[in-house]
């Protein structure tokens, strides 16, 4: 998606070879028009898939899940994270490793909210070691429902987790791939 490129390119801050901010549009301040076309983006992407729900993680997908949901006409769903073990009988859970916050946490969906039968399109913002997306495909299994598949704003391609969930079988759709990133730079595939 050639406006988000632009965008990261003019506003993404690198941090260190693997991590980049991009707080003043997608993860502190939200451009919300950019993110409305973003939406558009994933929704011409899976609207032939009967989509029922969109999953996300709080809290930074929840912005591009909602108004991604606008177009699919769905309620969003997002897991929320918390540091107990406990795996109360009403949730569905699943552990995750967190790259950002370098620490497990566990993450939880009430048995309420995801349903056998349910079509959920998981949509994320960062794609960095897939951790995030295959603890929310392992509820959505848990759930009985089926995952159609994964829409990522950045996917790092230069991390692990785009082959891991691709491998998984997961049908992933990035709108913008960094192939690396640096001081000097930022290339996309
Ligand atoms: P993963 O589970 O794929 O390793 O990481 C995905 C999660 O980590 C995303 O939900 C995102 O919040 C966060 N994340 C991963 N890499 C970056 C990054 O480079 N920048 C920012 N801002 N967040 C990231």
């Amino acid at each position: 998606m050639e406006e988000l490129k632009q965008r990261i390119l003019k506003d993404g801050i690198v941090l260190n070879n693997s991590v980049i901010k991009v707080d003043k549009f997608l993860n502190h301040q939200l451009d919300i028009t950019l993110l409305d076309n973003i939406g558009s983006e994933f929704y011409h992407h899976f609207m032939d898939q009967e989509i029922t729900k969109i999953l996300t993680i709080e809290a930074s997908g929840i912005a591009v899940a909602t108004l991604t949901a606008l177009y699919f006409n769905v309620p969003v769903v997002f897991a929320r994270k918390s540091e107990s073990i406990t795996h109360p009988e009403d949730k569905y859970s699943a552990d995750v490793y967190s790259f950002t916050h370098e620490k497990q946490f566990n993450i939880f969906v009430s048995r309420e909210y995801l349903k056998p039968g349910d079509k959920i399109l998981v949509i994320d913002d960062f794609l960095a070691n897939g951790q995030a997306l295959l603890g929310m495909a392992r509820i959505v299994h848990e759930a009985g429902a089926t995952l159609v598949g994964a829409g990522i704003v950045i996917e790092k391609s230069f991390q692990d987790g785009g082959k891991l969930v691709r491998d998984a079988g997961i049908n992933v759709f990035s709108l913008a791939r960094i192939k690396n990133m640096s001081d000097s730079g930022i290339t996309f595939l």
